[in-house]
């Protein structure tokens, strides 16, 4: 078709400014469109997506992302984490300590005992670099950031790309790279929160989810995985299926009731293989599917149990449950768990990660 063709070589990528930082560093807004006419927005205050527009069965375009439409929304304290790349530890590292190379390094605890997401100020709440990359397969933003040696407590200077592509399939396409200059670890993701429904809506507890893993990780009270793995069989974490979230939620089953619901680290069947589908969602009434594929090893499948309808964000107010991430990551706290896969980056290697959103309808 002409109008694919003229679209591939002329990838559709716009720049604003999206305010400034309260000490006067000046914020970005990418919108990548693709020819089917879906939008993804990306910030370079925190790597995040702030906006993913895909059209409905009956091809009426909604936000599916939890956002605001402003940087003073993602800069305040209430934020939690929308859209955002984790790191340098995605996730939770227990007491925010870990052993490397015989040595003890401490995470400012921010999770209750526990550090999450990098500590303090994570990635999330850093100003990246970043560029158009856009390449004749559609557009791209590329954001770079060097996370200091020592910053909360990492060891190491960590140059840290991560590179958001669109392509004329509805792919959105998050590539990860990084490099170190002493022994670290190192767990990145990024923490969308979707409703298929649109953002805004009352609940994501009608989504139909897919999780392609036999197994889970565990949790204890304070959601540190115990270092177990366990079959989801007879469970209701087994997902090897398509079901409703919202059927077993409530369940009296511990590790919900631990969680307040679903908000584990799943293991997925086929780690490292991109042509796997790692995880599918559905919303009935809009027929919108996502289908994610992933290198990393596992997914935190997190159904918004924190949020409380204090929120004002894009679409209207954020009510509990009222949406779901889909977190592919290493497993939380691996730095402790010697039996889960290494998170260790050393000097010389390169660290690689890809994660695929495919967005469609039926
Ligand atoms: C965690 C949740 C947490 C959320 C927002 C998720 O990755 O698993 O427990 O509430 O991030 O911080």
């Amino acid at each position: 078709m002409p109008l694919a063709l003229n679209a591939q070589s002329a990838p559709n990528l716009r720049k604003e400014n999206f305010g400034k930082t309260p000490n006067g560093r000046q914020i970005f807004l990418y919108t990548l469109r693709n020819p089917a006419g879906m939008e993804v927005k990306i910030i370079n205050y925190g790597a995040r997506i702030a906006s993913i527009r895909v059209m409905d069965r009956n091809k009426k375009f909604d936000d599916v992302v939890l956002g605001f439409d402003n940087l003073s929304g993602y800069i305040s304290k209430n934020d939690p984490y929308f859209g955002a790349v984790a790191g340098r530890y995605a996730n939770r590292i227990a007491h925010g300590t870990f052993k490397l190379d015989g040595k003890l390094f401490h995470i400012p605890l921010n999770d209750g005992p526990n550090a999450l997401h990098g500590g303090t100020i994570g990635f999330d709440r850093r100003v990246w670099d970043s560029k158009d990359a856009s390449t004749a397969d559609g557009p791209a933003v590329e954001l770079h950031y060097l996370s200091p040696d020592s910053e909360e407590g990492f060891p190491g200077n960590l140059n840290v790309t991560v590179r958001y592509s669109l392509n004329n399939r509805n792919e959105l396409r998050i590539d990860y790279s990084a490099t170190t200059d002493k022994d670290t670890v190192l767990n990145l993701t990024n923490h969308s929160y979707f409703n298929l429904a649109g953002a805004g809506s009352e609940t994501a507890l009608n989504h139909k989810v897919m999780l392609a893993a036999s197994r889970f990780t565990p949790i204890d009270g304070t959601l540190i995985p115990t270092g177990a793995l366990q079959s989801v069989a007879g469970t209701p974490l087994d997902f090897r299926k398509l079901a409703t979230v919202g059927s077993r939620i409530n369940d009296n089953y511990e590790q919900l009731k631990l969680a307040k619901g679903y908000d584990q680290n799943f293991v997925l069947d086929h780690p490292g293989d991109l042509s796997a589908l790692a995880a599918k969602v559905e919303e009935p009434n809009s027929g919108r599917v996502i289908e994610a594929f992933t290198t990393e090893p596992g997914i935190q499948f997190y159904t918004g149990n924190f949020l409380d309808g204090t929120i004002h964000g894009i679409g209207g107010v954020y009510r509990h449950r009222s949406a779901l991430t889909l977190e592919t990551q290493h497993f939380p706290d691996s730095p402790n768990h010697a039996n889960f896969p290494s998170t260790v980056l050393h000097p010389g290697q390169k660290f690689q990660s890809t994660t695929i959103f495919r967005f469609s309808t039926e």
